[in-house]
């Protein structure tokens, strides 16, 4: 990780900075690059507008580590109407959630029963005999989490619930956790991992995680993993490994509708809509709310290019009249 990166998720970090941006009306350029909007009707627009372009959304409402009881049901509830309001316009049932915003951080029970209420709703708006991809999509955290992250896919999957799993290439423990996924013909979304994790838990250089994206990435694309009705979701934004994938899956028989590309939104819109155009399943992370701020800051950590959208907010801030 630089120190561009973790300069900016100690600003992430920090609810003194969170509060003081999130109030900045000059700010609100850098929400609206990478956020739907407020409310699950603004996320709900920006759904509709990428679909109109032939791109997939999975819904996420903003917050993680939350502990209060009424946050975690608030949050519960916004991805219930999120998922209602989608599958109302035919768009995909899709919401992804972070187990610790969903009651992990109290204990696992709370937890699973909180996604099985987001992923009963998915099941309660699809129609049975729709053939789409429909399903709560269970983000992965710090490695701390990864074991109950785990249990609670495979106790969703047990209630057959639709479900999906987000795993990390640069874990040591991925590979075992990705045969046991590919035998049961998960939905996997395979990311390189964003955590700062120690060298017992993770590979930790730059060329090693990319390296690990690969080899997880042919697992994906086995045999075994097309027979057993795996559906894999590649979420990186590096066309280079984009190019690879593609690749590989046309030299081992794999339908482009049978995986798809997940990026986040507001992030190289312009290789979604390439993709699109080639005829690949293109998928974005559409998050909203009005805690905003950790996510939006943690993209610019990510590429120093994302900057551009501070400075440009700014520029325009500046060159409005004064108010009276
Ligand atoms: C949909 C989605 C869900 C995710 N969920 C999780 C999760 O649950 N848990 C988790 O740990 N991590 C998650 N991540 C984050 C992931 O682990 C990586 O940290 C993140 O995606 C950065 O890796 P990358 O491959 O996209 O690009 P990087 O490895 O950061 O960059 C690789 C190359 O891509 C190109 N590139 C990247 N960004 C840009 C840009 N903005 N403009 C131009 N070129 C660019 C550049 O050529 C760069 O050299 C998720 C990511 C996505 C897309």
């Amino acid at each position: 990780m630089t120190l561009w990166q973790e300069g900016m998720i100690r600003l992430a970090r920090s609810a003194k900075v969170k509060t003081f941006a999130q109030r900045q009306p000059w700010l609100s350029g850098l929400a609206s690059q990478f956020v739907g909007g407020a409310t699950a009707h603004t996320a709900l627009h920006k759904a509709t507008e990428l679909a109109s372009n032939g791109i997939a959304a999975t819904q996420f409402y903003l917050g993680e580590y939350v502990t209060d009881p009424a946050v975690i049901d608030h949050t519960v509830a916004q991805l219930q109407a999120a998922i209602a309001a989608a599958a109302d316009k035919s768009l995909d049932a899709c919401a992804s959630v972070d187990p610790t915003q969903i009651g992990l951080m109290i204990d696992e029970q709370t937890c699973t029963t909180n996604a099985a209420r987001i992923a009963n709703a998915i099941r309660k708006a699809v129609p049975k005999t729709r053939q789409g991809h429909d399903a709560l999509m269970i983000d992965m955290e710090d490695a701390s989490v990864t074991d109950a992250t785990l249990r609670l896919y495979w106790e969703l999957r047990s209630e057959d619930l639709p479900v999906a799993i987000t795993i990390q290439a640069y874990l040591h423990r991925t590979r075992a956790d990705l045969d046991k996924l590919i035998v049961a013909g998960a939905w996997v979304r395979l990311v390189k991992g964003a955590f700062a994790e120690r060298s017992r838990v993770a590979v930790r250089s730059v060329a090693d995680r990319d390296s690990r994206y690969r080899q997880c990435a042919t697992q994906l694309l086995s045999r075994t993993a097309r027979e057993a009705g795996a559906y894999p979701s590649f979420a990186t934004h590096d066309h280079r490994l984009i190019e690879e994938i593609i690749a590989q899956a046309k030299a081992h028989d794999w339908s482009p509708q049978a995986y798809e590309f997940e990026m986040l939104y507001g992030v190289r819109p312009e290789l979604q809509r390439d993709l699109v155009r080639r005829g690949h399943r293109v998928r974005v992370y559409l998050p909203f709310g009005s805690d905003w701020f950790p996510y939006a800051i943690r993209r610019v950590g990510e590429s120093p290019r994302n900057l551009r959208f501070v400075t440009s907010a700014i520029t325009r801030h500046a060159a409005r009249p004064p108010q009276s």
